[in-house]
């Protein structure tokens, strides 16, 4: 298995306030300081030096809600249907991601991944997935066999299983600063602290054709070209903006277990399971993490609240937002038992942890008759006895977004 880390480097961003400070005048203002926001700035700056660009971001730092708070996997573009823009942009992208990494000198490993299938009905929707794959490009994709699993991944047990060597894993939150940081030093301007709250048209003729203001105390921003890359509020953003509700984001929560320390050995790669094409999800997946530690999950549960990280981050708008929404109620009467499920997964860990086990059971071996080392055989990982911790700060997922 290939792996390269890169040593880190990062010069300091300078993130500033509009705090007592008069009105501003931009040729393009960013909204957003996620990775979105801040790739865009950067691209739009390198492309055209010459314009005076701005990123306003709500928060105090940068990519401290989607951006900061994922799985950290570089993707290799298998799941995404042939000839599609998501396709195609996930194939090329990853390269050009590898390719900053290392110009700039940002820590990656590539893990690899693989996609295992643990009950013969799985193979035909691997072998699809491996068509899919190959259609889009994916570089040195191989179909495996149970026995070379363990080439990659000692400890894990399939019938057959798809091998990505170039998935990789990155901290995403570092990169969005690392953008932000080149954008500023090209020229650009980040403001933190601003939270966009109405977008208006200046005076008919004004070369600056845009207005954004924010909370009290703060200048207002006039600007030739609005750009929104909001994330979670981006629906709420573009309605700002005279857009429709529709579409609407529906936040769900991602909640990830925590590997005990002492079983991190057990995980070396990102282990998915071959998606339920019932669900718009991948499954709850094994992903080692930058830092050395192993994530498991994550389920989805209704979030009460769009940029909210615990059963108690509660949000009576965004709440009421969601629920009285009619693609959400859809979306409970077609997903009602699998959302219960998944809230029931949330709150009882041993349920979770048992989904991430799925058992193979070979036809000669009776799953009664498993005595503990054979559960340790028949488990896709061998983490039965590992208990585990709720990572302290889950992610959010939008479902709609994904
Ligand atoms: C659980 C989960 C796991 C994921 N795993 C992966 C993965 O492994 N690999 C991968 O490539 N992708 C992954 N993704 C997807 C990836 O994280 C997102 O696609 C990406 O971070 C979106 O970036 P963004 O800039 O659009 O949004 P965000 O990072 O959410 O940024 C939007 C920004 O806009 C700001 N903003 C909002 N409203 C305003 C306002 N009114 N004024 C000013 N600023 C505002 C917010 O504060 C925020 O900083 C995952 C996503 C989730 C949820």
């Amino acid at each position: 298995m290939s792996r390269t880390t890169r040593s880190f480097f990062r010069s300091a961003h300078s993130l500033s306030s509009l705090a007592g400070k008069g009105k501003q005048t931009f040729d393009v203002v960013v909204v957003g300081g996620g990775i979105v926001g801040c790739a865009t700035a950067r691209q739009l700056k390198i492309s055209k030096p010459e314009l005076n660009i701005a990123i306003v971001e709500k928060e105090k730092q940068l990519a401290v809600h989607q951006s900061g708070h994922n799985s950290g996997v570089l993707h290799a573009g298998i799941y995404y249907a042939p000839g599609s823009l998501k396709a195609k942009l996930c194939v090329e992208g990853l390269d050009l991601a590898y390719a900053y990494l290392d110009e700039n000198k940002l820590p990656y490993k590539k893990t690899g991944k693989l996609i295992v299938a643990v009950e013969p009905e799985e193979i035909p929707r691997l072998d699809a997935l491996y068509g899919r794959a190959l259609q889009n490009g994916c570089r040195d994709i191989e179909m495996i066999d149970g026995k070379r699993i363990k080439e990659f991944e000692p400890h894990c047990v399939g019938l057959k299983a798809l091998w990505s060597p170039h998935t990789g894993i990155v901290d995403w939150g570092l990169v969005t600063r690392s953008y932000a940081d080149d954008f500023v030093k090209r020229g650009g301007k980040v403001f933190v602290d601003y939270p966009l709250t109405k977008i208006r048209s200046a005076a008919e003729g004004s070369d600056y054709p845009v207005v954004i203001s924010s909370t009290p105390g703060l200048p207002e921003i006039q600007t030739r070209y609005l750009l929104t890359c909001a994330g979670l509020q981006s629906d709420r953003i573009a309605q700002l903006s005279g857009c429709n509700a529709v579409p609407k984001i529906v936040p769900f929560r991602g909640e990830y277990l925590l590997l005990k320390p002492e079983k991190r050995h057990l995980v070396k790669t990102n282990i998915y399971p071959v998606p339920d094409p019932r669900f718009p999800f991948l499954g709850v997946h094994f992903t080692p993490r930058m830092n050395g530690d192993v994530w498991l999950g994550p389920n989805a549960v209704l979030a009460y609240k769009r940029e909210g990280y615990s059963y108690f981050d509660i949000s009576p708008t965004d709440l009421l937002d969601a629920i009285s929404f009619r693609g959400m109620q859809k979306l409970m009467v077609k997903y009602g038992a699998f959302g219960m499920q998944e809230f029931y997964r949330g709150v009882f860990y041993a349920a979770q942890v048992k989904q991430l086990q799925r058992p193979w059971t070979p036809r000669e071996t009776s799953w009664r008759t498993s005595s503990s080392t054979m559960a340790k055989d028949l488990s896709l990982l061998e983490c039965s006895t590992s208990a585990t911790l709720r990572v302290p700060a889950p992610p959010v997922v939008s479902p709609s977004r994904r």
